[in-house]
This record gives C-alpha cells, sequence and structure tokens, in this order.
C-alpha cells in the first residue's frame, strides 16, 4: 500500500488540459475504427470509486475472491451486508461527461468497440450501444446453482426484508457497489437466496479469482482484429485480463493510447501516454462542454497525484 498523495488545493488547468485535449483530437482523426478500453478511472467522475492509487497500488483491502464468497460463509455474508449499503451508490450514479463523449464518439462511427472492465452500465445508459462488460454487470445477480437470474434491484429488497435491523447503515461507498463497513457481526447478516432453488446468488460480475467467460474474451479479441487503434481510458490495466488486450493490439502494430491519471502497465507499450483526468480531456477532445473536475466529486484521489503530464515515450504520430 502506497500512501495517498496530498489534496491539492490548487484546481486543475484549464489551459493545460485543453492542450492534452487538442493531442487527443489529433489522434482520435487520424483512426476511424479505435478499440476503446474503460476503467475505474471514466467512473470516478460519477462519483464511484477506484480500487487503486495513482501508483497502482490498493487504496483499500483488495476486493472479495471467487474463492472466499464461494467457500467461505461469514465471507459471503460480509460481502453481502457490504454491498446492502453500497447498492445505492451505484444505482444512483449518472454518467459523467467521458461517458457522453464516448457515446459520442461511437455516434460519429469512430468507435469499433468498447470494451469496459466497469460492471456499473454507465456507458450503455450514456449511449454507447457496442460494449463488451468484460467484468460483467453489478445490476445483476446469477444463481450458482440452477443459473436463475434476479435483477439486483429485487436483491436490495429482498436484503431490506431479511435483515430489518441492518437498513439504514451509513458506509464509506467502495468500488463495484461495495461499501467500507467494519467492526459488524457480519455473522448476523442473511445473504439472498435464489428464489427458484433457494441456492446462491452472487452478482453478476467477475470476481478476483476468476476468470472472464471465453465467449465475452472472443468477442473483444475479434473486435480488436476489426480496429485500427486502441484507446485505453481510466485504467492501470493492473488486472491481466484488460493488459491482456493491451499487448495484443501493439503486437498486432497497431497504436496505443493511454488516457489515465496514474501510472499503468502498459505505459512502455503505449505510442502516446496522457497522464490526465477524462472527465477533462475526452469531452475536450470531442468539442462537447467540460465536465467538472473529478477532484470536486471528492472520489477521485489521482485527479491531485501531481502537475498534468503529457508523456509521448514513443511517437505521438502512432
Ligand atoms: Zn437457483
Amino acid at each position: 500500500m502506497s500512501a495517498v498523495p496530498p489534496r491539492s488545493a490548487k484546481p486543475p488547468d484549464p489551459v493545460d488540459e485543453l492542450d492534452v485535449g487538442a493531442v487527443l483530437a489529433d489522434w482520435l482523426d487520424a483512426h476511424r475504427r479505435v478499440l476503446v478500453l474503460t476503467g475505474a478511472g471514466c467512473s470516478t467522475g460519477s462519483g464511484i470509486p477506484d480500487y487503486r492509487d495513482a501508483s497502482g497500488a490498493w487504496k483499500r483491502s483488495p476486493p472479495i475472491t471467487w474463492q472466499a464468497f464461494t467457500g467461505d460463509p461469514l465471507a459471503r455474508a460480509r460481502y453481502w451486508a457490504r454491498s446492502h449499503v453500497g447498492w445505492p451508490v451505484v444505482a444512483a450514479a449518472r454518467p459523467n461527461p467521458a461517458h457522453l463523449a464516448l457515446a459520442e464518439l461511437e455516434a460519429r462511427g469512430q468507435v469499433e468497440c468498447l470494451v469496459t472492465q466497469n460492471v456499473d452500465g454507465l456507458h450503455q445508459r450514456a449511449g454507447s450501444r457496442r460494449v463488451v462488460d468484460l467484468h460483467g454487470r453489478i445490476d445483476m445477480t446469477v444463481c450458482l446453482d440452477c443459473g436463475h437470474r434476479v435483477p439486483r434491484a429485487a436483491v436490495q429488497a429482498m436484503l431490506d426484508r431479511l435483515n430489518p435491523a441492518w437498513t439504514g447503515l451509513d458506509a464509506g461507498a467502495a468500488p463495484d457497489g461495495d461499501a467500507d463497513l467494519e467492526g459488524l457481526d457480519f455473522g448476523a447478516f442473511r445473504p439472498p437466496c435464489c428464489p427458484a432453488c433457494n441456492g446462491l446468488l452472487k452478482p453478476d460480475v467477475v470476481f478476483f479469482g476468476e476468470n472472464v467467460p471465453r465467449p465475452r474474451v472472443a468477442e473483444a479479441q475479434a473486435a480488436l482484429a476489426r480496429a485500427d487503434a486502441m484507446l485505453v481510458v481510466g485504467s492501470s490495466l493492473m488486472v491481466y485480463s484488460g493488459f491482456r488486450f493491451a499487448r495484443a493490439a501493439r503486437e498486432a502494430g497497431l497504436p496505443l493510447a493511454i488516457l489515465t491519471a496514474g501510472v499503468t502497465r502498459a505505459d512502455a507499450l503505449a505510442t502516446l501516454k496522457l497522464a490526465a483526468d477524462a472527465v477533462q480531456v475526452l469531452p475536450a477532445a470531442l468539442g462537447l462542454p467540460p465536465g467538472p473536475a473529478s477532484a470536486s466529486t471528492g472520489q477521485d484521489d489521482r485527479a491531485d497525484a501531481g502537475p498534468l503530464q503529457v508523456n509521448a515515450p514513443r511517437s505521438a504520430a502512432g
């Protein structure tokens, strides 16, 4: 764990962000079939926190693993207790200017496919249609025993009924509809059961320790094969499921642009690295109204990580 850098009182410099926007605009002008890969940094501007700091290290305890969720009833109860508190944040989240800019880019015919590591569904709500939800969707649950699917909103009502004493708790929001809830007797929390078979319900998201379903990976790979460039937005690419597409893009000789405020696992592969806030830069690149700085939401520590910089390790022309 590295320390979160101190918050700067100085707002981002709008002139610099316009410059970065212009660099990205030029890059987008040169590419007509872009595979876009988005991560948590795209949703922090919507009030959904991210997992990692600017150095790529965990900001809080790592999320639950597949092994713990399926094998440890107490860990599972703790997961659902935290999700019960965290879900309303996700349910209330709205697309921000970064989501809207990517939907506009698709409307202009330049997006071959948008592959997202986010599970919040905000790209679709912003109007993106060619979306692969690589890690699934938090607004749906699936029974591990019979495959029955139950919308997460219905599960919330179930959790309210099963756990009246836990309703109305307040806690800091955490990524993926989680919440920072500690020091409680989680053994007393009753997880939801499948209404069809009484089996285990799990959010329809890919947990750590679980593989992305093969058809989903194949769909994204096929889109990459049709693309003429790849753009990463708001992802540290620390998770292999996302990193592999950046690596595959470079192996195929495609230009790779990365718009992410902190360091990423693929910085050395990038043909263009824009270390900046997507909520500011994407709208600027498309000539759309700018969004408020993510820092003003109080959710994105990375906006304060240091001076805005443009790194072009190889060629900005890529
Ligand atoms: Zn079932």
